[in-house]
């Protein structure tokens, strides 16, 4: 298969999978997620799979990527905090379709990593921190949208309280062990709505800053 024909059946499994945004196809489309997958699974990166990075962590599914994204409804003024930089490569997706993009992970390696290829890429509107993203980034809130890529057992209430009136949060929540649900959470302005969207399977939301 030659590269555009590995880029046609990466966009048709989105379509398939119910990714129908157009700005967020081509997101999808733009950002290669070849440099955010590493070493021997570097040749699967246009797969529709979650693959091992660094850390003991693991880039998301593509599809999931793009049903996350879609739900989230990012506007171009939107202020965006996602929690689990990880490989980056959902915060690459992100920083396509917001104003400003702050991605935190536990590890640091994984932050440094991430924005290397940032670096790389040109992407300057994506700030990286090492931060136990549970309780957000409160010196940057309120945001606009919130995007969570590990699974709680709840949304986070530091999370919520950084939601700004009108936000929408999209989080796996459930036992890290079983099967999650993928949740939307709207802030209105009489308090929280819930919408569950699909089954998922994510690593779990851990506390505190890893040594590594
Ligand atoms: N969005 C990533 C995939 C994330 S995997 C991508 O596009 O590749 C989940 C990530 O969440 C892991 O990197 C893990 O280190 C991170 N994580 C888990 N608990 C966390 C916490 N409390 N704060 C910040 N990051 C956390």
């Amino acid at each position: 298969m030659n590269d555009a024909e590995r880029k046609m059946q990466f966009l048709y499994a989105l379509r398939s999978k119910g990714v129908t945004d157009k700005r967020v196809l081509t997101a999808m489309e733009k950002i290669d997620r070849g440099p955010f997958v590493r070493g021997v699974f570097a040749e699967r990166a246009y797969e529709d799979m979650p693959l091992p990075i660094a850390c003991g962590q693991t880039i998301s599914q593509p599809s999931v990527v793009g049903v996350m994204t879609q739900a989230l409804n990012v506007s171009p003024r939107d202020k965006v905090l996602e929690v689990g930089t990880g490989s980056g490569y959902q915060a690459a997706i992100l920083s396509q379709l917001a104003r400003r993009v702050y991605t935190v992970d536990r590890h640091r390696r994984l932050v440094r990593e991430a924005q290397q290829i940032f670096n790389e890429l040109d992407l300057t509107n994506i700030t990286a921190f090492s931060a136990d993203g549970s309780f957000g980034l409160p010196d940057q809130a309120p945001f606009d949208r919130i995007l969570v890529t590990a699974a709680a057992e709840d949304a986070p209430g530091p999370l919520l309280s950084q939601l700004r009136e009108g936000g929408i949060m999209v989080l796996p929540v459930g036992q890290s062990d079983t099967v999650q649900s993928l949740i939307k959470v709207t802030r209105t302005e009489n308090g929280f709505e819930y919408d569950e969207l699909r089954d998922v399977r994510f690593v779990p939301l851990l506390e505190g800053l890893s040594d590594e």
